[in-house]
């Protein structure tokens, strides 16, 4: 699973944000399918700095375990990609089941506060950043007055 499940301690040094910085401001503006696709992916990338300068931390809120949820191939369900809590199996009990058993539950109350070990994975970012309309809305202006100016 996720590298902070094998406790690699990573190292957010100045230089490593530095090399960020560069290679994200030298990367051409991916062209996803439509504005939608191609704002978040830029404030994806964007975020991705901060996520940097919190030392691995999000300031951004996961709604992993509300919206979205990890299945392995043998059966098991997690609250996401990066968190190493198995939920239950659906070859033991009924997804509705364990997505309503304690162990979700809990799982969901501690995602909220973001007690988890935090990530900042694509297929994971993608969907918060998705959902999160305010911020959304925000760079969806902006993207409109820019485009107004030139
Ligand atoms: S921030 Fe990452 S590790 Fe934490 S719940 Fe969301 S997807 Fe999982």
């Amino acid at each position: 699973m996720y590298y902070k499940n094998l406790n690699i301690d990573i190292n957010y040094e100045k230089c490593f944000l530095e090399e960020t910085r560069k290679i994200i401001a030298g990367s051409q503006p991916q062209k996803r399918k439509g504005l939608l696709n191609t704002l978040v992916h830029r404030i994806y990338l964007e975020k991705s700095i901060e996520f940097i300068q919190q030392h691995g931390r999000r300031t951004f809120p996961c709604f992993s375990g509300f919206f979205s949820f990890f299945l392995n191939p043998q059966g098991e369900i997690f609250p996401c990609v990066s968190m190493d809590k198995c939920l239950g199996n659906i070859r033991e009990k009924p997804f509705r089941e364990i997505w309503n058993n304690k162990k979700s539950i809990e799982a969901r109350q501690n995602i909220k506060r973001l007690r988890c070990i935090h990530c900042w994975v694509e297929c994971e970012a993608f969907k918060d950043i998705k959902l999160n309309n305010t911020y959304l809305i925000k760079e969806i202006l902006k993207e409109i007055l820019w485009r107004k100016r030139f």
